[in-house]
């Protein structure tokens, strides 16, 4: 998300969007890092392990803070992994101005949230696909051990959003696909493109909370930002979804949990 361009409760949600909670026999080429059935996690029993990607301080907010903050509200721990301070969205402000302006933002809104921030270090609008940056982002995702990965999806006019989901998508693939991989959409239309969502996540009991997440990120226009591209979106998402406002996402599926058409065998 740029300044400029720049499930119902959660027992029905677990029952829609994190079918894959339930880790299946069926991730190709690696092993359930867990079992966990839809059961415990309906009831709290267990503890999911969650990190979210995101280009940019605000993007896994506008992206996806109602359903992190609904994953926190139930006990779950989330860590916010960004992967630049947002250093280039002032040409007024020196690259290091505008880190510590955006990353005190970050911070803000992550203790609203209740969510952990963590930074890896890139630099707004630099972001690199390499061999290096591959290599940090494997040994970053598996030192946080996570049992989901939600990201930005790459087909994005960003390319710093670009780098972000492919960044994730590697690391997935490196760690054996153990873990559930979500992608999350931002500024659709003009940011994500051709994003055909899987699952829906009921937000509104946590969109307040998510609104104020939102607003922290002062120097971005969060209302207009809000108003112009989320609001929409939440509530065309909800109205698709059966709620009143809804993020969506992409479940990247390993190979073996695909769907099956009807009919088809
Ligand atoms: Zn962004």
């Amino acid at each position: 998300m740029k300044k400029t361009p720049a499930r119902r409760d959660f027992i029905k949600l677990s029952a829609l969007a994190l079918g894959g909670l339930a880790f299946g026999p069926g991730l190709a080429n690696g092993k359930p890092k867990n079992t966990h059935t839809l059961a415990k996690i309906a009831q709290g029993d267990e503890k999911l392990n969650i990190v979210c990607l995101g280009a940019h301080p605000g993007d896994p907010e506008f992206g996806c803070g109602g359903t992190m903050a609904r994953y926190s509200e139930a006990g779950h721990k989330v860590t916010f992994l960004y992967v630049t301070r947002g250093e280039a969205s002032d040409p007024q402000k020196t690259f290091a101005e505008m880190a510590v302006l955006r990353t005190k933002e970050a911070e803000t809104s992550c203790a609203i949230l209740q969510v952990s921030p963590l930074f890896f270090g890139e630099i707004d609008g630099n972001t690199v696909l390499d061999k290096d940056r591959n290599s940090g982002m494997e040994k970053q995702i598996s030192l946080l051990d996570p049992d989901m990965v939600f990201t930005q999806w790459p087909v994005d006019g960003h390319p710093d959003h670009q780098v972000t989901g492919m960044l994730a998508l590697t690391a997935w693939v490196r760690a054996k696909k153990k873990y559930h991989l979500y992608f999350y959409e931002v500024n659709t239309g003009t940011e994500t493109m051709g994003f055909t969502p899987t699952d829906y996540v009921d937000i509104t009991s946590t969109h307040e909370k998510k609104k104020a997440a939102m607003f922290a990120h002062k120097t971005q226009d969060p209302i207009n930002t809000y108003n112009d591209y989320f609001k929409p979106l939440e509530e065309f998402r909800g109205l698709e979804s059966g709620v009143k406002q809804a993020e969506a996402f992409i479940h990247f599926k390993a190979e073996g949990q695909r769907a099956l058409i009807s009919g088809l065998k």
